[in-house]
C-alpha cells in the first residue's frame, strides 16, 4: 500500500519515498521540560507515534529511526529553577527541574501508549554540533558575530520564508520582532547569545570571548544532524511551530549543509482547545495530561485524540471522552486476551491517507461488528490492529484495574471498610453496618451480599458504574 503525506512545505499530499527505505529517518519537535505537559502537548506526541508504527509496520521495525528531542535549556526552565529552589546553585536547581520533568513526560506518554522514540537527545548534550554548524554559517557568509552574539542573516537566504510562505515584509508585520541593537536586519533570529551570571554556559563559536548558550531553533539543527544525517525524510511538530522555529531550523541547516532541503515532508499537527476555547492558564481550562490521567485510563485519551485527523484542529471535550471509554469498553470485550497476528488491511489503508485516523476507527468499528460474530480470524485481525496502534497493551483484566484506578478508588480502604461492615454485621450492630455501606456508595462502590464455598456469608464489591 503506498503511503502518502501531506507536506507543509510544498502544500501537497504526495506519495511517500524514503531516502533510504532501510533507514526511515524521522525528527520530531519534544517538550521543553520545566512543567507538566499539557494535553495540548500530547497530541503531536501521540500523532507521531501512530506514524511511527506505522512506519515500522511498512519498512520493518528495524528500519525507522524516530528522534524526538529534550529541549533542556531555555529562559522558563531558568525561572522555574530558581523559583522553585532558590537555597540550591542555578546549575543544580535546573538539574533537579529537567529530571523531574522528564521524568513525568516519560510516565505520562507511556500512560498514553506511545513507543519511546529510538533515539532522545538532549540539547544541553549537543552543544558541539551546535558550535560547529554556527562556524559554517560564519565561514559561509549566513551568520554574524555582533555584541557576543551570532545571527542568522535572514538577507542571505533567499528561500527563507516558503515553509511559512510569507514574505519577509509579512513576517514582519506579522511577528513580534525584538528590535536589538546586535541585528543588522529586525528579522534576523539568535544562533548564539551570552549567557547572564550563574545561568548554563559553555564556550562560545565564533571568537566570542564570553561563554554563552545556544539560541532554541540552533538545537533541532544540531541534534537532527548528528542523529539523522543533513537530510532525512520527515519533520513534524505542532502547527505554532512553523514559524519561526520550523523556518529557521530549515535556514540553519541547509544554509549549514548546502542543500536544498532539510527533510523531504514537513507534517504539522492542528492545534488542540478544550471545550470550544483556547487552552490558558487564564481560563482555567488547562489540562496537564498527568490530571487526565487520575481520571482517565491513558488509551482513553489516546483514543480520543485520534478521532479527529491529526491536521484539524481538536476540541477537547468531556463528552468525547465519555464515547472513547465506552468504544474502548466494547471493544476491548471483544479483542481482550487475544494476541493478534495479522494487522487488518482496512486500517492500514486508513492510515497510509495522510494518517487518516477518523477512517481508520470506522474500519475498526467494521471490523469488531464482524469479529463480535465470532469469526476468530477477524477476532484476531482486530486485536492484531488494536495492539499496532497502541491499544490493548496487557489483559483485559488490566483495563479494568487501571479502570478502576482511574476512577480514583484506594482498594484497599475499600476491602477496610467492607471488613469493617462484616464485623457489625457479625455482632448485630446493623446500624454501623448500613452507614459503612452508605458511604461506600458514596464512594461509587456497590457491595454485594452472598455464601461463600463454605456456606459463610461474604461480601464482594464493584465499582458502580
Ligand atoms: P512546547 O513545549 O510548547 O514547545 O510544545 C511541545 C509540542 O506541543 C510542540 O510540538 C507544540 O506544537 C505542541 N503543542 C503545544 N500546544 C499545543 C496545542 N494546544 N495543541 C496542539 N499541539 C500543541
Ligand atoms: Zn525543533
Amino acid at each position: 500500500m503506498e503511503l502518502k503525506l501531506y507536506d507543509t512545505l510544498t502544500k501537497e499530499k504526495r506519495a511517500f519515498a524514503p531516502l533510504d527505505p532501510a533507514n526511515v529517518r524521522m525528527y520530531v519537535c519534544g517538550p521543553t521540560v520545566y512543567d507538566f505537559a499539557h494535553i495540548g502537548n500530547a497530541r503531536p506526541v501521540i500523532v507521531f507515534d501512530v506514524l511511527f508504527r506505522l512506519l515500522r509496520h511498512l519498512y520493518g521495525e528495524a528500519h525507522v529511526t524516530y528522534v524526538r528531542n529534550i529541549t533542556d535549556v531555555d529562559d522558563k526552565i531558568n525561572d522555574r529553577a530558581a523559583r522553585d529552589y532558590p537555597g540550591l546553585p542555578l546549575n543544580e536547581a535546573i538539574r533537579k527541574v529537567t529530571e523531574q520533568t522528564g521524568n513525568q513526560f516519560h510516565a505520562d506518554v507511556a500512560a498514553l501508549g506511545c513507543l519511546p522514540p529510538t533515539i532522545e537527545p538532549r540539547a544541553t548534550e549537543h552543544i558541539a554540533e551546535m558550535r560547529a554548524i554556527i562556524e559554517r554559517l560564519i565561514a559561509n557568509g549566513n551568520a554574524y558575530v555582533e555584541q557576543d552574539h551570532v545571527l542568522f542573516s535572514v538577507a542571505t537566504d533567499p528561500r527563507y520564508g516558503n515553509l511559512a510562505r510569507r514574505s519577509l515584509d509579512e513576517m514582519l508585520a506579522g511577528a513580534r520582532v525584538d528590535v536589538a541593537p546586535y541585528k543588522r536586519a529586525p528579522m534576523d533570529f539568535v544562533l548564539w547569545k551570552p549567557s547572564k551570571p550563574g545561568e548554563p554556559s559553555w564556550a562560545s563559536p565564533g571568537g566570542i570571548k564570553a561563554e554563552g548558550r545556544p539560541g532554541w531553533h540552533i538545537e533541532c539543527s544540531a541534534m537532527s544532524w548528528k542523529h539523522l544525517g543533513e537530510r532525512f525524510d520527515i519533520h513534524g511538530g505542532g502547527i505554532d511551530l512553523v514559524f519561526p522555529h520550523h523556518e529557521n531550523e530549515l535556514a540553519q541547516s541547509c544554509c549549514a549543509f548546502h542543500t536544498d532541503r532539510m527533510a523531504n515532508v514537513w507534517m504539522h499537527n492542528g492545534f488542540l482547545q478544550v471545550e470550544g476555547e483556547k487552552m490558558s492558564k487564564s481560563l482555567g481550562n488547562f489540562v496537564t495530561i498527568h490530571e487526565l490521567l487520575a481520571d482517565w485510563p491513558g488509551e482513553v485519551l489516546r483514543l480520543n485524540m485520534l478521532r479527529t485527523h491529526y491536521r484539524s484542529p481538536i476540541d477537547w471535550t468531556l463528552k468525547g471522552l465519555e464515547e472513547s471509554a465506552k468504544t474502548l469498553d466494547d471493544w476491548y470485550a471483544v479483542a481482550r486476551d487475544l494476541p493478534g497476528e495479522r494487522v487488518a488491511g482496512s486500517v492500514i489503508e486508513a492510515l497510509t491517507d495522510d494518517l487518516n485516523t477518523p477512517q481508520m476507527i470506522a474500519a475498526l468499528h467494521g471490523l469488531r461488528n464482524l469479529a463480535g460474530d465470532g469469526d476468530e480470524l477477524l477476532r484476531d485481525e482486530f486485536a492484531a490492529s488494536l495492539r499496532m496502534l497502541g491499544f490493548l497493551a496487557d489483559t483485559a483484566a488490566g483495563w479494568t484495574a487501571r479502570k478502576q484506578q482511574a476512577s480514583g478508588i484506594d482498594a484497599g480502604q475499600v476491602e477496610a471498610l467492607v471488613a469493617d461492615r462484616s464485623a457489625a454485621r457479625a455482632r448485630k450492630d446493623f446500624a454501623e453496618s448500613d452507614r459503612i455501606r452508605d458511604q461506600l456508595a458514596a464512594m461509587g462502590i456497590a457491595i454485594k451480599d452472598g455464601k461463600g464455598a463454605d456456606g459463610k456469608p461474604v461480601t464482594t464489591w464493584e465499582v458502580a458504574r
